[in-house]
């Protein structure tokens, strides 16, 4: 009998998890309340509610595992189903995952420092945390935030009151704008048994809060920012006892890592190891869940992934770059919108910068980003 894996959330990164276990055998179910979803296409989907008790029965019947490709299901659904199949990786991480202040604390816990923050309930308290933490600074919703929904930036006192009005009613936090010198993610995979790998940190570079482009850092492996990097994330994994892929977003200040955020979920800083890596995260989120040996992480060579947002450019103009590859999602495009992904792999770091200098216009990219 093929196993079969159920996922919570069926959109782009399930359909992914899907494509790198076909060849493993297995069989996928996706829940999602959408009714049309890029898993959807290729896989069985129930179209109900994470919530739906009803639901639940019929999705985890006769599954050997489920995980979770949305970060946002709620708690109690992940719970409710870990009575029925083991749900990887563990709802707890998911619920740390989800409040950007316990996320923090248990950063700041494990000794990952962070950006300074302070919880926001009310406008008196967000004045205290502006005059505790200086300007700029950076107020977040606690909850439900994604690609820089849910967030404003505070350069001056003029902005406070149109940020209160468009975020307040809902818990906020406020964050000390860190003047980076750049953005660096960490996936980091942990197995049934407690064997890791880790990903080479990639150098993320961000628009309006959404991941553009994503470069895997030259020489990263043997580098003193990657054995920190992996230190803290060993640490997170350590703590929620955790299987499956995370993500770790750290900024770099003053030479130093701060942690950022994390999602306990294949990453879209990770597309790139697809085919830029020994193992790709999908599948090395499929092994981790179901208890297989993790397979190596290590890039094969320099490798760039762009997104491509609201739009998708012609296949043949992609293609035609050596070592680019098209990933297309089936969503019906929308402005802003991630519709697909580029990936580019090359033998050297100038050839991979000649690619990238062709495929950046292709995917759209801001002058800022070019
Ligand atoms: P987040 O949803 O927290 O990952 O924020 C999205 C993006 O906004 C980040 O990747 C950064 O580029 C930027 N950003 C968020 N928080 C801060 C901060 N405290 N300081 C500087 N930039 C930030």
């Amino acid at each position: 009998m093929p196993l079969t894996l159920g996922v919570l959330g069926a959109g782009q990164l399930g359909r992914m998890l899907a494509l790198a276990g076909y060849p493993l055998g297995l069989r996928f179910r996706f829940l999602d309340p959408a009714p049309e979803a890029p898993a959807g296409q290729l896989a069985e989907h129930l179209a109900a509610e994470y919530t739906d008790e009803r639901a639940w029965a019929a999705f985890a019947d006769g599954l050997a595992a489920i995980t979770y490709e949305f970060e946002n299901v709620p708690v109690t659904a992940a719970r409710a189903l870990a009575e029925r199949v083991p749900v990887y990786p563990p709802p707890a991480a998911l619920e740390a995952a989800q409040d950007r202040l316990s996320e923090k604390r248990l950063f700041q816990e494990l000794g990952l420092p962070t950006p300074a923050c302070a919880p926001v309930a009310t406008r008196a308290e967000l004045e205290a945390a502006l005059a505790a933490l200086g300007w700029p600074a950076v107020l977040k919703t606690r909850r439900l935030g994604y690609d820089g929904k849910g967030q404003a930036l505070l350069r001056a006192p003029a902005d406070v009151e149109p940020a209160w009005r468009a975020l307040a009613g809902v818990p906020l936090i406020l964050e000390a704008f860190i003047p980076f010198e750049r953005e660096l993610s960490l996936l980091a995979v942990r197995g049934r048994s407690g064997e890791t790998a880790f990903y080479p940190l990639v150098e993320t570079h961000h628009r309006d809060g959404i991941l553009r482009l994503s470069v895997v850092v030259p020489g990263a492996t043997a580098s003193a920012d990657q054995r920190q990097a992996e230190d803290y994330a060993a640490r997170v994994l350590r703590r929620l006892d955790y299987v499956g892929v995370l993500a770790i977003e750290f900024f770099q200040h003053n030479g130093r890592l701060l942690a950022n955020e994390m999602a306990p979920r294949v990453h879209n800083s990770g597309h790139w190891t697809i085919e830029g890596a020994l193992t790709s995260q999908f599948e090395n989120h499929l092994r981790a869940v179901l208890g297989w040996p993790l397979g190596a992480a290590a890039a094969r060579g320099p490798a760039a992934m762009l997104n491509l947002i609201g739009d998708t450019p012609a296949p043949e103009a992609v293609l035609r770059v050596p070592g680019a590859h098209l990933h297309l999602y089936g969503k019906a495009p929308r402005p802003g919108r991630k519709l697909g992904h580029l990936t580019v792999c090359a033998e050297t770091p100038e050839a991979l910068a000649e690619r990238l200098a062709v495929l950046r216009p292709l995917a759209g990219f801001p002058a800022e980003l070019q």
